[in-house]
């Protein structure tokens, strides 16, 4: 009899949530959504993922979500982690799984001009610092969610040409064609004329609003639960650090400020710290 108990006791634990994720074979670069459903409220949902623990918010009842990034740079194969809860003062772990498949990323090489290299926007200790400030700022999201629906096209005309993909492997060279430096691009750039006006993709909080030696013209806002757009290279910013935007409202021009071959709008997208690619997430609803 009494084993009888024990194992219904077990049977309850293990079918009083249910886990999804989607999808389980995403690509470098593209968003993963955790989804745990469970029979009552819970506490402390999180997941650890690649070593961080990362929250799973209420986002309705008995119903606890959240997004995790990939970069384009992580090795393809299986992710695997921890979602964990508490309910009735127990512990209940769940384990998650997906596959990361191959982003077929690209490759291109990039001449900074005379011009912009005495402007210091190869400087590389002035880049770490605005690294700090950006890391810094994608790691302080709100626990809110400001979204509402799904992300919309930062620019009026919706067909700006992509002058260069999100993940592209980039070789940099002075204008006396001597290697620079090589990174892969964390964003998409849309070939915007210069003052073109850029809109907020969804509300927000402004989190980062400023001109910066290498960035440009900055804005970073933060839609809460780890989402945050990002906005470089821009020739004006009509917004201020803590200021709520709503989707779609002015907040800048686009320019050709800062480490730039030529006027365009950087357009980025932070998931819980990892930029990811950006392009999924217009006129999706997770
Ligand atoms: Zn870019």
């Amino acid at each position: 009899m009494r084993k009888f108990f024990l194992l219904c006791a077990l049977l309850s634990c293990l079918y009083s949530a249910t886990l999804n994720i989607t999808p389980r074979q995403p690509l470098q670069g593209n968003s993963v959504k955790l989804e745990l459903l469970t029979e009552t409220a819970v506490r402390n949902a999180s997941v650890v993922f690649r070593g961080k623990t990362i929250p799973l918010y209420l986002s309705a009842p008995n119903k606890y979500t959240t997004m995790l990034g990939t970069y384009m740079d992580w090795p393809t194969g299986d992710y695997r982690m921890t979602v964990s809860y508490q309910m009735n003062g127990r512990r209940y772990e769940l384990p998650a799984i997906f596959t990361l498949q191959n982003g077929q990323f690209d490759v291109e090489t990039l001449v900074i001009s005379r011009q912009k290299q005495e402007e210091g926007a190869t400087d590389m200790t002035a880049l770490a610092k605005e690294n700090a400030t950006l890391g810094a700022a994608f790691r302080a999201w709100k626990q809110g969610s400001y979204t509402d629906g799904a992300f919309v096209f930062p620019l009026t005309d919706t067909k700006t040409p992509v002058t260069s993909p999100y993940g592209i492997q980039r070789h940099y060279k002075n204008h006396q064609g001597q290697p620079l430096y090589s990174w892969a691009h964390r964003g998409i750039d849309y070939a915007a004329v210069l003052n073109t006006p850029v809109y907020a993709a969804q509300n927000g909080i402004i989190a980062v609003a400023e001109q910066m030696q290498v960035h440009g013209g900055t804005i970073v806002i933060d839609h809460g639960q780890g989402i945050m757009s990002i906005y470089n290279h821009l020739a004006k910013i009509n917004v201020k650090k803590d200021q709520y935007v709503t989707k779609n409202a002015l907040i800048g021009y686009s320019g050709n400020t800062g480490h730039t071959t030529g006027p365009h709008l950087h357009y980025g997208l932070s998931v819980h710290d990892v930029r990811v690619n950006p392009q999924e997430w217009f006129g999706k609803k997770w």
